[in-house]
């Protein structure tokens, strides 16, 4: 990887891009990858490449809810796996959540490879090779899950994914956070709990949330409160302000 020097203006964008690139070369991302990572790009740079207030308390509540589900699974495809391996782990540990592999471009080949790269990144188990229960209201391939993760689960993270399954999801009924830059997505739009920041900053700073209400022993009263005071509509409203706008420092 060619050396990026830290004064750089767009070092950190740079890097990102490059964990991308090494994920298509490792066979745990997607040609596609690469697209959505220049999609992202864009609104990032809008964003100002930062972590707006209301996506924060967006954070904050995902991680509340994290803490109060029975069931919370983090599903990671190639473009996460590439941009936030370590962190993916670390969230799920602070929150007591299981890691599913699931693939929009579905390959055994690469359900191992982003499996074994999770492993390599500190997972203890991953779901998603099992792949025995079905999404309804998906194509086969795109519907699969595990029976024990995903299709059983009560809140799930889904970060960068497609549209059709971020409402194929909801539709189950289950509690969807999702990570995505375009606050205009049908993901972000489906969500009850959108998060439009990058996942390279969101995931950190959910885990740092769950850590901090964990050490000083929250009441599920007060999860639920932050969950209900979470306004989704307003930080969608303000994300897209904040892009069409484009005010940068
Ligand atoms: P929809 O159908 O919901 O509109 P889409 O099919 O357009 O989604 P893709 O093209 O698959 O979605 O792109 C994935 C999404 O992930 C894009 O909205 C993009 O902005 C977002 N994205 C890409 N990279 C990142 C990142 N690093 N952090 C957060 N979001 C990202």
């Amino acid at each position: 990887m060619t050396e990026i020097p830290d004064d750089h203006p767009r070092a950190q964008s740079l890097r990102t891009r490059h964990r991308i690139e090494a994920g298509v070369e490792k066979g745990i991302t997607s040609k596609q990858g690469l697209i959505a990572q220049g999609r992202g790009e864009t609104y990032d740079y809008l964003l100002g490449e930062e972590t707006i207030p209301s996506a924060d308390a967006a954070e904050r509540a995902a991680a509340a809810k994290l803490l109060l589900a029975d069931h919370p699974v983090l599903s990671v495809n190639g473009n996460v796996a590439a941009l936030a391996p370590e962190a993916m782990v670390e969230l799920a540990a602070a929150v007591d959540a299981d890691i599913e592999v699931n693939l929009f471009n579905r390959t055994e080949e690469r359900v191992r490879a982003i499996a074994d790269h999770l492993r390599d990144h500190g997972a203890e188990s991953v779901k998603g090779l099992a792949a025995d229960a079905r999404i309804p209201g998906l194509d086969h391939e795109r519907a699969k899950v595990d029976e024990d993760g995903i299709y059983d689960a009560d809140a799930v993270v889904v970060p960068l994914e497609d549209g059709d399954r971020a409402e194929a999801l909801a539709e189950m009924g289950k509690t969807e956070i999702v990570i995505d830059l375009n606050p205009l997505s049908r993901s972000a739009q489906t969500a009850a709990i959108p998060i439009i920041d990058n996942i390279v900053r969101a995931v950190p700073n959910m885990t740092r949330h769950a850590r901090e209400l964990q050490e000083r022993d929250a009441s599920r009263e007060e999860l639920a409160e932050i969950v209900a005071t979470f306004d989704r509509e307003a930080a969608l409203e303000e994300a897209e302000e904040a892009i069409r706008s484009g005010e940068l420092d």
